[in-house]
């Protein structure tokens, strides 16, 4: 039995979490789920939209599937999301890239693995606005140190990227790869340009890579280049690990080469710790309309069986989400060539189809 702390969200969170929670009690595994709120609905009970009391269950449980949570406007949060992690140190950010058939992208036999550091670089939200009186002292104190112009009218954000936090990425990365049958870790960086900060990245993946000699090729490239090998030629790629803004925008472009955010899983883990949510939002315009595809949520909670050491039961649902998605019949509507086909089903339908497909799929396809 397995105790997993279990946060629907808001928006299209609560569907798109329960489409994944039946799925994966269909598999047989079984779970004791320890329900909690966070989001809009935890606003109104709670006067937060994340309460304690959700934190402590993941801190207790070690393991967590939450739906998207809307970041409201007026809480004192930048996201709520990013609190979470922050609260929880997930330092790590897993972002699995995979193309399947049936899903209309640009590419195919795309596989590859995102890792994003999670806690530091410009996404740190240090920042300070345009014109305020402490801005103005800092950027008096930077041109005398730096000896480089600033405006005086600059708004400034800070990138630190420390010694520690990089290597604790990149051996995550590397470990990660390692358990997951992978070849090749490549760190992304600026450090031609940015050579202090993205630099001690690099020589940090250099470092540490030169332990994995003969069970990994590690190699590093800059994040521009790689943008451009990632649409030219994706399947060059195995392992990808990032400082965070990278990783936030490298996600998203290969979110694009797999189809989009209806089949984009992730996870946030930290030491023994892990959160999985679809990298996709809340996207509120749909909420409560039982349309929007459920495929995301549902491959987090792959990763989700893999990390609990259920392999079978990972392979067993992932092979009927790809059955299911390469009959291409019973998905929902971003899935059918046409918008408003109206054979599209619900969220709803389209798990079921999944759980039904188990039965007979044994085996990833
Ligand atoms: P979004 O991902 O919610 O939606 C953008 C668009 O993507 C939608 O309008 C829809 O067309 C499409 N889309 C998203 N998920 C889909 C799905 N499962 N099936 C089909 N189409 C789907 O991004 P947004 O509109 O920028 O953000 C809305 C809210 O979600 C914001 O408050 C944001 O802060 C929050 N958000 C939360 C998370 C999270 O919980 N991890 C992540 C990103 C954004």
């Amino acid at each position: 039995m397995h105790k997993v702390t279990f946060i629907p969200g808001d928006g299209i969170g609560p569907e798109v979490a329960w489409a994944a929670r039946r799925c994966l009690d269909a598999t047989g595994v079984s779970f004791h789920w320890d329900e909690r709120m966070a989001g809009e609905g935890a606003i109104k009970e709670f006067k937060t939209p994340l309460p304690e009391e959700t934190l402590q269950s993941v801190r207790d449980n070690r393991i967590a599937i939450k739906g998207p949570i809307t970041t409201p406007i007026g809480t004192g949060f930048r996201s709520v999301n990013v609190a979470l992690r922050k609260q929880l140190n997930l330092f790590a950010c897993v972002r699995p890239c995979r193309t399947y058939a049936g899903v209309r992208s640009p590419f195919q036999n795309v596989d590859l693995i995102i890792v994003r550091e999670n806690t530091e670089d410009l996404y740190a939200g240090i920042e300070f606005a345009t014109g305020e009186p402490y801005t103005q002292q800092l950027i008096k104190e930077l041109k005398e140190h730096s000896k480089q112009p600033i405006a005086a009218d600059a708004a400034i954000s800070i990138k630190p990227i420390s010694k520690s936090a990089s290597e604790r990425i990149i051996r995550f990365a590397c470990e990660y790869a390692l358990s997951h049958g992978r070849k090749k870790v490549t760190a992304i960086h600026k450090a031609n340009i940015m050579k202090f900060t993205d630099g001690l990245f690099m020589e940090t993946a250099r470092r540490v890579g030169r332990e994995y000699d003969g069970r990994l090729a590690m190699e590093d490239r800059l994040v521009d280049a790689t943008c451009m090998q990632l649409v030219l030629k994706p399947q060059d790629f195995d392992v990808l690990v990032l400082p965070n803004l990278y990783g936030d925008i490298l996600s998203d472009l290969c979110a694009g080469l797999i189809g989009g955010l209806g089949v984009a899983p992730g996870a946030n883990i930290g030491d023994g710790i892990a959160v999985f949510e679809a990298v996709h939002g809340s996207a509120p315009k749909y909420a409560g309309l039982n349309k929007v595809n459920p495929i995301a949520m549902i491959l987090s909670g792959v990763m989700m069986l893999d990390y609990l050491g259920e392999h079978d039961a990972a392979q067993r649902l992932d092979g009927a989400v790809a059955a299911v998605l390469r009959e291409g019949r019973q998905v929902t509507y971003d899935l059918k060539p046409e918008r408003n086909d109206p054979s599209a089903v619900g969220t709803k339908e389209m798990a079921e189809a999944i759980i039904e497909k188990m039965k007979t799929v044994k085996v990833r396809v």
